[in-house]
């Protein structure tokens, strides 16, 4: 049997770093990566056969927990069937009914494979919308890794603590203008200064690629009402949150507490594949008809729509009832109540943020986290070593302080032990690295 350190060795010989996504490869917190045998439920096995409780959930796909058997049936029973046709399926239909049953605002959906083809096709077709080229997003909020959207990204961007990436032409980002998140006064001087320029604002619905940050009060209206004035197209990226926060994603959590705006498009990925390389765009019909090919904006993919990937989502959603996002929401209070208690316990300055049942921890903020800025003045090294203990002891966190921490409807009172068994040695040592 190799250990993960052999694996990674040889990984690292023939693949760039030996992952095929940064953050996987733990440069961040440092160690050697864990390579994953197989997964079940809460649980996740490395190639040395130990076993983790998984707060990583593949990044927010295994809601349902992983390898859940009727997705699994579900995946097989289409993989009898042909691995692909590169031609239309009645799946895809069925899909994209379910999820305009639950997102209200969505008429129409194209499938692509990864959220970062998603949130570039919605970009395009907010330019091709509207005639303008200009792009806002914001500070520490990630839509994947296409040119225009690479500017102060989160995720494995922040995790490097790179300002973008080389490679990208300086004219690709020139459209592309970055704001402060939460902060309608930058908003709205930038739509005052630029407003006839501007195509389009992308935003997370609830951001999670630094850390979870969730929008304060009135500020995706303010989006939506600048945007509207200035007849520029709305871009909420549910890539992460979508299917997860709630049946209609983070924006159904607003909207079910008060807060109305309709935006113009929407990403999915994640949840929508249930674990397989499937994403998703979603909008008012007048907008995505503009889509070839019965509009000029051009897309396409040889696998989009792919049918194992397909009724894996279908499958995953028609599982996912409230009963599931109920239990995930007072689940997620638990895990949060104790990790906070550890905390506070051994003394560590901290906030825990969430949107629903999604969260994350900065360890040594004694301030609210509300933007990119308060995100980055966490203890990082606190983290790393909060991580490494919380390995140890058999839970498998985001080996980056900027990501959002996952649970599933698997979790169950055995997981919770271990989590809650693991706290007090991992607080303690992100107590000794703030203590210095
Ligand atoms: C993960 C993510 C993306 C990119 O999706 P990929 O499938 O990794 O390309 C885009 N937007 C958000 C909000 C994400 O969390």
């Amino acid at each position: 049997m190799s250990t993960n350190a052999e694996l990674f060795d040889q990984a690292k010989k023939v693949i760039p770093g030996g992952v095929d996504s940064p953050v996987r490869a733990y440069g961040s917190v440092g160690g050697v990566p864990r390579f994953i045998d197989h997964a079940q439920g809460p649980w996740i096995w490395d190639a040395e056969g130990h076993r983790y409780v998984d707060l990583v959930c593949t990044w927010g796909p295994a809601l349902l927990g992983h390898a859940h058997p009727k997705v699994v049936q579900a995946v097989k029973d289409a993989a009898e069937k042909g691995l692909s046709f590169g031609a239309p399926t009645r799946t895809e239909t069925m899909l994209a009914d379910e999820i305009r049953s639950r997102v209200d605002p969505v008429q129409k959906v194209r499938f692509v494979s990864t959220g970062t083809e998603a949130t570039m096709t919605a970009v395009r077709l907010a330019r091709g919308a509207t005639g303008r080229d200009v792009i806002v997003k914001f500070a520490g909020l990630y839509h994947g890794h296409s040119d225009a959207l690479l500017a102060a990204a989160g995720s494995g961007v922040a995790t490097a603590g790179l300002p973008g990436s080389a490679g990208v032409p300086a004219a690709s980002t020139a459209d592309t203008l970055v704001l402060p998140y939460n902060d309608v006064d930058a908003l709205e001087q930038a739509f005052a200064e630029r407003g006839d320029e501007i195509a389009g604002v992308i935003v997370e619905s609830t951001p999670a690629n630094m850390g979870v940050v969730p929008p304060l009060p009135g500020f995706c209206t303010a989006i939506r009402k600048l945007t509207a004035e200035h007849d520029a197209i709305m871009i909420v990226d549910e890539v992460l949150a979508g299917f997860r926060c709630s049946a209609a994603g983070y924006w159904g959590v607003l909207d079910r507490d008060g807060e109305h705006f309709v935006p113009d498009l929407f990403t999915f990925g994640k949840v929508v594949g249930g674990g397989m390389p499937l994403a998703a765009l979603g909008g008012r019909a007048e907008v995505m008809d503009l889509l070839a090919p019965t509009g000029p904006v051009y897309q396409a993919g040889t696998l989009s729509g792919n049918p194992l990937a397909t009724i894996a989502g279908l499958t995953t959603l028609q599982l996912a009832d409230e009963g599931v996002y109920t239990r995930l929401d007072t689940r997620s209070e638990q895990w949060r109540g104790a990790l906070h208690e550890a905390l506070d316990r051994a003394g560590v300055p901290h906030q825990i943020n969430n949107a629903a049942s999604l969260f994350s921890v900065f360890l040594g903020c004694e301030q609210p986290v509300h933007d990119y800025e308060d995100a980055k003045s966490q203890n990082a090294e606190a983290y790393s070593a909060f991580f490494h203990s919380m390995l140890d002891d058999g839970v498998n966190l985001p080996p980056s302080c900027f990501e959002a921490w996952f649970l599933s409807d698997a979790h169950d009172e055995e997981t919770f032990e271990v989590f809650t068994a693991a706290l007090p040695a991992a607080c303690e040592a992100a107590a000794k690295v703030i203590g210095g």
